[in-house]
């Protein structure tokens, strides 16, 4: 079973019958009834240490503040304000103290700069490695939520930032080479200290432009699919309009790998993916520029299902490729070749 057979299966069994649940399974956040006006969001991710992040060179400050950064992601890509985190850990017996100290800081630190408050948590003894869950309760005005299920056939498809980043990043420090250029500092904090787009995620909830949205945790390829598999519809994504960085090409150039991989497969980049209608062009790149983000639109939702890369050939004519589902996934017996985090 790959990951995404494993949630179907969970969410299959799982009783939905309470009247207060808008959305259970399947969207960034459960999604469930506060009072008239407001919604609580409910998230969830844990770090495993071999898995999200090596010891080696990871900075226990920066994971910490990463901890924070991916839940809190799942909060803005829905529209919604962090409000409270519980903190699960789980730490070897022979943990350091001045490491955990320095991982408790960045956790610290980034829970108060995305005005979320530690209310509670676990902690265990693991027998093998550091592993730890953060659930992070938002909130958000309900009328202001989007679902990854909004989208429709003739929206444009989205995404703030630049693509690929964190894969490039990864890749430079597993070969130490994230020194080696003029330019890879983005690229490196992009996977050691990512920035959650809470801000942008709520202007975009109160400005009603957006139809569907989501954050890139799995890489574009996997969750565009799944943002297309819960709206009904396909996309069609241009090769030629992806946020590539110069820096990204020259990682590539320097590591052989293929900056459009990075940019359509790699994972952890935690920009939003939206789509909204042709029409909202103009006032979304004005709101892009209010948040301080560049937002690109890189193709546009279509009838049907799957989602198609388009590349433009020397002739002109176009070839188009399925990337349905090709980012990154937990439980994929055969990753090699697939950028992303680091394979367990
Ligand atoms: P994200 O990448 O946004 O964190 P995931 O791919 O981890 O989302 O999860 C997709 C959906 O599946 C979410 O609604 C999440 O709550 C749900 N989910 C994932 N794992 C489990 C699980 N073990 N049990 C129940 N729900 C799960
Ligand atoms: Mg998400």
């Amino acid at each position: 079973m790959n990951e995404r057979q494993i949630i179907d299966h969970i969410a299959a069994l799982s009783a939905q019958g309470d009247g207060r649940l808008i959305k259970g399974i399947g969207d960034d956040c459960a999604v469930v009834a506060k009072d008239g006006r407001l919604v609580w969001l409910l998230t969830m991710d844990t770090i495993i240490e071999g898995v999200h992040f090596d010891l080696a060179f990871h900075p226990p400050e920066k994971l910490g503040r990463k901890l924070v950064s991916v839940n809190v992601s799942d909060i803005g890509a829905m529209g919604g304000q962090p409000v409270f985190a519980l903190l699960s850990l789980g730490m070897p017996k022979t943990f350091e103290s001045f490491w955990f100290k320095a991982f408790a800081k960045g956790l610290a630190d980034g829970c108060r700069e995305y005005g979320c408050l530690l209310i509670g948590g676990d902690t265990v003894a693991s027998p093998q490695g550091f592993n730890c869950t953060l659930t992070v309760i938002g909130e958000a005005v309900a009328e202001q939520v989007i679902f990854r299920s909004g989208a429709r056939p003739g929206d444009m498809v989205w995404v703030s930032g630049s693509l690929g980043l964190a894969a490039a990043g990864l890749e430079l420090l597993k070969r130490k080479l994230d020194r080696a250029g003029g330019d890879f500092g983005p690229l490196v904090a992009k996977h050691l200290d990512p920035i959650a787009r809470v801000g942008l995620g709520r202007c975009l909830g109160e400005s009603g432009l957006a139809h569907a949205m989501m954050d890139l945790s799995d890489g574009l390829a996997t969750d565009l699919s799944h943002l297309c598999k819960q709206s009904g519809v396909g996309a069609r994504i241009a090769a030629w309009e992806l946020p590539i960085s110069p820096a990204l090409i020259e990682a590539a150039r320097l590591t052989g790998a293929d900056p459009e991989q990075w940019a359509v497969c790699g994972g952890e980049d935690y920009e939003l993916l939206f789509t909204a209608p042709a029409e909202a062009h103009g006032r979304l790149l004005e709101l892009g520029r209010q948040c301080g983000l560049t937002l690109t639109p890189i193709g546009t939702v279509t009838e049907g299902e799957g989602v198609v890369l388009r590349r433009r050939r020397a002739d002109g004519t176009c070839e188009e490729q399925g990337i349905a589902y090709q980012g990154y996934d937990h439980f994929r017996r055969c990753p090699a070749g697939k950028p992303g985090r680091m394979q367990p």
